[in-house]
């Protein structure tokens, strides 16, 4: 098995880079600068007791926000336990699952550890291999997709996930954990195709990847599956509260999204501007090729970009989150002192 390799936390980079904490900007973990909720704004919770096993109030406040009747929502700590439920739900050590190669890690190491084994399709010149994809998804027990792909920020056409939904019999999987900066989502499939299953998070656009909240929509076969592996109590009183307060501030959170996606066209400026290749992204991160000298030198200032091993199609690229304008200027400032290798 291939671990998840975390990010390290802020106060060993800091100490590592000789910087004070406060000067570390995070530009590997694609969050949003700001949260979307406040602890202070909070209704006050009975802590004593258990939560809500149905979480009836986040659930509603999902089904608001995404017009899905709330039996069609699987609730859970994070979008990343929602993709382990559904590793749980359906591979075992007799399932083949498609995944493409680059892409959201977890979906290897979710597979692997429940003894599924892995068909990779390899993207040509990093975009999806469509073809070979659909081709491997026909006779899979399940296929992950991820829209917009991290670590690519490509976005794929509606007609393409519902080619793959219609070939397949196993399960289909889009990760939509961008979906807020990207706008194009699934959803309007679900009820025609049952073996489709989108998932979202609230750590990316609505600011709380502290928190930990994501969730499953799907139709019902799959998300009686998914409720039937669920644990009764991982998400906190205090998180599903807050998940809830930060779903009923759409204005907050469009008007966040605008303002990073007006950034990550800016930030692009200043890197294209220093001969850097910047990958087009619907997401809010960056894939730019600066070779492997840059992430390390980048590193010292307290700029932590994402890296990629040397055996991946990527090892010449570094993933950069979009973040505040000042944080942006302070990485392209950086990238220029830099000497290309
Ligand atoms: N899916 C993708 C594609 C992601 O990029 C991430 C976060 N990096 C997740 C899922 C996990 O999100 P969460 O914080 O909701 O567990």
């Amino acid at each position: 098995m291939h671990p998840y390799e975390w990010e390290p936390p802020s106060a060993s980079i800091a100490r590592q880079a000789g910087v004070p904490e406060d000067q570390v900007v995070r530009f590997d973990t694609n969050t949003f600068p700001w949260p979307g909720a406040r602890l202070e704004a909070m209704p006050p919770e009975p802590l004593n007791e258990y939560p809500d096993t149905s979480y009836a109030a986040l659930t509603e406040a999902i089904a608001q926000y995404t017009d899905v009747p709330t039996d069609r929502i699987t609730v859970g700590a994070g979008a990343d336990e929602i993709l382990d439920l559904i590793a749980k739900a359906y591979i075992d050590t007799s399932a083949r699952v498609v995944l493409s190669h680059p892409t959201y890690p977890m979906f290897r190491i979710l597979t692997e550890m429940a003894g599924g084994s892995i068909d990779e399709v390899r993207a040509i010149n990093l975009h999806l291999d469509r073809r070979g994809f659909l081709e491997r998804a026909r006779g899979a027990r399940l296929s992950w997709l991820c829209n917009p792909n991290n670590p690519t920020g490509e976005l794929l056409p509606l007609e393409f996930v519902q080619e793959v939904s219609l070939a397949s019999d196993g399960v289909v999987v889009v990760d939509e954990a961008y979906f807020e900066t990207s706008g194009v989502t699934a959803l309007p499939l679900i009820e025609a195709l049952p073996n489709l299953v989108v998932l979202r998070t609230l750590s990316k656009a609505f600011g709380l990847a502290g928190v930990r909240v994501g969730y499953a929509l799907a139709g019902s076969a799959i998300s009686d599956a998914l409720r039937r592996v669920r644990p009764p109590g991982s998400i906190s009183v205090v998180s599903a509260a807050l998940g809830a307060q930060a779903l009923f501030d759409l204005d907050g959170m469009r008007q966040r999204v605008e303002q990073i996606k007006a950034e990550r066209a800016r930030l692009r400026r200043g890197l294209e501007a220093l001969d850097l290749e910047v990958r087009d992204s619907a997401a809010n991160f960056l894939l730019v090729q600066t070779g492997r000298s840059a992430a390390p030198a980048l590193l010292k200032k307290g700029l932590v970009v994402r890296t990629f091993p040397a055996t991946s199609l990527l090892a010449e690229y570094i993933r950069v989150t979009v973040r505040r304008p000042d944080e942006n200027d302070r990485l392209v400032a950086a990238l220029q002192a830099e000497p290309r290798s």
